[in-house]
């Protein structure tokens, strides 16, 4: 078959194969890296290299053709091959072969040749991405998939109007990249990947060490690693990832002494200096025919992700604070027919992934849509500890305010359930200004005879409550009074070991 697929080449083009000169593009990186690890560093021809990349984009479909040997004159079976999902949502490109008459019907006369043939112009130019001066090919989509839809992603891909000039190297790590990818599939209503990014070197050890063995554990239909939940949703999917990844930074049984440590200095959970910063770049599509690219983000941050999540790890406490935490974010959704409408979660899990506020989604996951099924339960145990670091480490709320809150909301959601008066819980939620906050609060005051801590009180310069914003307080506040409103519907329960609380929520 080989030497089939290179009798009508142009004249060989020959591509130098290292580490040591990144270009800077998530994509291509990624496929260099993949390139250096399959074949080594080292000058290839162009054609080698395609061959090694397709012989493992390519799988057998399990279905049988026939072809016409042209020597005996009969027909033969093949074995039908196709682009190994999903990157058939990329690679367009068909198996060839000439055609013969044969008892009236056209036969292939050899089994289809799948190949990524590239053609290379006969000037140099700059290539678009690493600049250097060559002879250079148009990059088609299943090469550099961000070229698709230019309207759509006007920026970023400015250039891809009159098309990307990619050289030899650039091109073949395109048709590489794939090899370097996680992605986890959400049916067909969601397609989801994931690509690291660093210098070279970091990224290769990412790949050897970590990736590669966690995404060999589980190569599905689903995807090529395992989440502990995900969704349509490019951030909760994104935040799923991201807890899987850093359950494996404390202690680890799919990762190796030293991928376990690469892994914790890579996210900064180390003393030793940190290595260079990793970026994390997630795509979400939808797949049809063809991969409908719909969001792209770059997440750079993920030292103080990872900081946030000890912190969480330390504040929880018990047997299984890992569980616990990925119990806490998977609970906001909602059961819609054979599905979850995981809306909420998307949005809570992008407010932490930017550090800014979940609180209002929270608010408004418990009011309409927890609070509204049949049989409601409290948040899952753990909730209001991580919300509570959550409030008072990254939106600086008073940690005096949120002791008081998590009281008086304890004793006002036990008070409304025992006098019935969950519209007063409403009423709290949606007070529109500062006014009818404390108005509620003087109706909370007078029916539910309760007394509102002084601190509820401290009105300071720009409607601000004890330092933090009244709207803020007032979602806190309803969140732990609405929580605790339907703890007392559930009854005394114990309040530690988790499971009690805890919704069973399929994935
Ligand atoms: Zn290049």
């Amino acid at each position: 078959m080989a030497g089939r697929n290179i009798s009508r080449k142009q004249p060989e083009i020959q591509v130098q194969l290292d580490q040591e000169h990144p270009t800077g593009n998530f994509w291509v990186d990624n496929g260099l890296v993949a390139l250096c690890d399959l074949v080594g560093e080292g000058t290839y021809p162009v054609d080698k290299i395609l061959e090694e990349v397709q012989q493992r984009l390519l799988q057998k479909t399990g279905n049988v053709g026939e072809y016409l040997d042209e020597n005996t004159g009969e027909l033969r079976e093949y074995e039908k091959v196709n682009w190994v999902y999903p990157t058939n949502l990329f690679i367009k490109v068909s198996g060839n072969a000439p055609k013969k008459k044969f008892s009236g019907k056209e036969y292939p006369i050899h089994p289809p040749c799948f190949e990524l043939g590239l053609r290379f112009s006969k000037n140099q130019k700059y290539c678009d991405v690493c600049g250097d001066l060559a002879p250079v090919t148009d990059a088609k989509m299943w090469m550099f998939p961000f070229i698709v839809d230019p309207g759509k992603f006007g920026n970023f891909y400015s250039r891809g109007k009159r098309g990307i000039n990619l050289c030899p190297r650039c091109a073949v790590a395109g048709a590489a990249g794939y090899l370097n990818w996680l992605w986890v599939a959400q049916g067909r209503d969601a397609l989801h990947f994931f690509l690291f990014h660093s210098d070279l070197d970091e990224i290769t050890r990412l790949r050897r060490e970590v990736l590669h063995p966690l995404s060999l554990l589980r190569e599905s239909r689903g995807g090529n690693i395992g989440l502990p939940f995900s969704g349509p949703y490019l951030h909760e999917t994104t935040l799923g990832l991201l807890l899987e990844l850093f359950s494996h930074v404390r202690r680890s049984e799919h990762l190796s002494e030293e991928g376990r440590k690469l892994l914790a200095s890579l996210l900064g959970a180390e003393d030793s200096l940190p290595p260079a910063p990793l970026t994390l770049y997630a795509i979400t599509g939808k797949p049809g025919q063809a991969f409908n690219m719909q969001v792209f983000r770059e997440f750079s941050h993920l030292h103080a992700l990872y900081r946030l999540y000890e912190a969480w790890i330390k504040a929880l406490g018990g047997d299984n604070p890992q569980r616990t935490l990925t119990n806490v974010f998977r609970q906001f959704q909602t059961r819609e027919g054979n599905q979850y409408n995981t809306l909420w979660r998307e949005k809570i899990a992008w407010a932490v992934l930017e550090f800014s506020d979940p609180l209002p989604y929270v608010e408004a996951f418990l009011f309409d849509a927890r609070a509204k099924e049949k049989n409601p339960f409290p948040l899952s145990w753990g909730t209001e500890p991580v919300l509570d670091h959550y409030a008072k480490e990254v939106l600086n709320v008073d940690e005096n305010l949120l002791r008081v809150l998590g009281g008086f909301g304890h004793s006002l959601g036990t008070a409304a359930h025992e006098k019935n008066e969950m519209g007063l819980l409403y009423g709290l939620r949606n007070a529109k200004n500062l006014e009818e906050f404390l108005r509620v609060l003087n109706d909370i005051q007078f029916r539910l005879e309760l007394t509102v801590p002084e601190k509820l009180l401290e009105i300071g310069q720009g409607e601000r409550v004890a330092g933090s914003p009244w709207v803020r307080v007032k979602t806190m506040l309803s969140i732990y009074a609405m929580n605790n409103y339907l703890r007392a519907e559930k009854g005394p329960k114990p309040e530690q070991g988790g499971s009690a609380n805890e919704q069973s929520a399929g994935e």
